[in-house]
């Protein structure tokens, strides 16, 4: 009984995992390129609850998703109120548009965030029950050039982090216009092939017809090739309006291929959908984010009506492809002095010594808790810093550091007072 709680207790919860220091050498260099573009793109970062109100993730994602149907992390509070842990990212940002009165502020709004998501998936290699995300949203904006500009961020990003072999994939899906008609089409196609379908599919057909697009089952791949496709379908409206969004791609030469089958599983997409996949090996395509326009989502959600597009990309698969493609993430901030002390008065000046080298700003190492010299050396040496400052009992009493050169082994004794001058004049 003990050995069983005990094992419970150690290990994370299903589908989640600790990130560690070396994890975040690639979380890190993520981080600092997706802040730096997201600020020069001018978006600012947004914190919304990690839950919130059951109905709005039901309402905006739609009832019949995937995400919404079995994927969702629900609860009651002891009040009584529906809460859920958020599955993704948009339906928070829509609602803290319309909560935050942000229609007043200068439109578009752009929004950036860096969150975690939380899916009940079954756990498997690229996807976990708690995720994170890195996401954009311009809300307030209808015209295509922002659907071009989002494709361009995360372009950009993906660019700089020296990401290669990524493809943009890009459909129009219409709006409430064109989208019935669309529908009805696909179900008078599907209608008489239902019995070659997989079981998720006919469900598909009664609830979600669009969703048949997503299926990887062989039968169900071969019967959407000859589907109709949502292209043919738009109204005039979303056809300028996917027309332009492509002009603008084109004007950047951003590489997009049209995917008549690309749908995204969520509701609240209306015209521009895309996805960015990482192309390795057939097998091994994987979706590194995707988004979509979203002009109805914040009047459904009883805002004003608010166009808006956004994507959210998938930190995990990203820093994976970070550490696959091997990049040199750039130099490691290296400490310029490394402190070695003998005793308890030279371990207090050396304490004192470090706090001194951290205010003048010159970058530091110790090992305070090893006593023996020797031992103190070793780290020094695995870090390959060069000066070794060093305080045994003498140079305690008498108020000075010996400078150890550790590639020449050449030591000098110095005034302490006069150690910061010394150190900041060396390599
Ligand atoms: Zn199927
Ligand atoms: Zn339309």
């Amino acid at each position: 009984m003990s050995a069983k709680i005990k094992q419970e207790l150690i290990n994370p919860p299903r589908g989640t995992t600790d990130l560690l220091p070396n994890d975040f050498l690639y979380w890190d260099y993520f981080l600092s390129v997706i802040n730096k573009y997201a600020g020069i793109y001018g978006f600012g970062k947004i914190e919304t609850p990690i839950m919130e109100d059951t109905d709005l993730f039901v309402r905006s994602i739609g009832e019949t998703t995937d995400i919404v149907e079995k994927e969702m992390f629900s609860f009651a509070t002891r009040g009584g109120d529906k809460l859920t842990l958020r599955p993704e990212g948009t339906a928070s940002v829509a609602r803290a548009y319309i909560t935050n009165g942000m229609s007043k502020w200068s439109q578009p709004v752009k929004l950036f965030y860096v969150w975690p998501m939380f899916r009940y998936e079954r756990p498997q290699a690229g996807r976990r029950r708690q995720f994170n995300q890195a996401g954009f949203e311009i809300l307030g904006g209808g015209d295509p050039i922002f659907d071009a500009q989002i494709i361009q961020l995360c372009w950009t990003v993906f660019e700089k982090l020296k990401l290669k072999n990524i493809a943009i994939q890009i459909n129009s899906i219409g709006d409430a216009k064109c989208r019935s008609k669309y529908r009805s089409a696909l179900v008078d196609y599907y209608r008489p092939r239902a019995s070659k379908l997989c079981a998720n599919c006919r469900v598909r057909l009664a609830k979600n017809p669009l969703r048949l697009m997503d299926c990887k089952e062989e039968k169900c791949v071969l019967i959407r090739s000859s589907a109709p496709q949502t292209i043919d379908y738009l109204c005039q409206e979303c056809h300028d309006h996917f027309k332009s969004v492509l002009e603008y791609l084109d004007e950047i030469n951003l590489p997009y291929m049209l995917n008549p089958y690309l749908v995204r599983g969520l509701d609240y997409y209306t015209k521009t959908v895309f996805e960015f996949i990482s192309e390795g090996d057939e097998y091994r395509q994987s979706s590194l984010g995707g988004g979509g326009r979203y002009d109805t989502l914040i009047e459904m959600l009883g805002g004003e009506p608010t166009p808006a597009v956004g994507v959210a990309l998938g930190i995990e698969r990203i820093v994976e492809k970070i550490k696959e493609a091997n990049i040199s993430l750039g130099k490691k901030v290296s400490a310029k002095v490394f402190l070695v002390q003998l005793c308890d008065l030279a371990k207090k000046k050396s304490f004192k010594l470090f706090n001194d080298l951290i205010e003048a700003g010159v970058p530091a190492m110790e090992s305070f808790g090893r006593g023996s010299i020797k031992s103190q050396l070793r780290v020094a040496n695995r870090l390959k810093i060069k000066n070794v400052l060093i305080i045994g009992q003498k140079e305690a009493l008498d108020n000075t550091v010996i400078i150890r050169d550790m590639e020449s082994g050449t030591q000098e004794v110095a005034d302490r007072a006069k150690i910061i001058n010394i150190i900041r004049k060396k390599k």
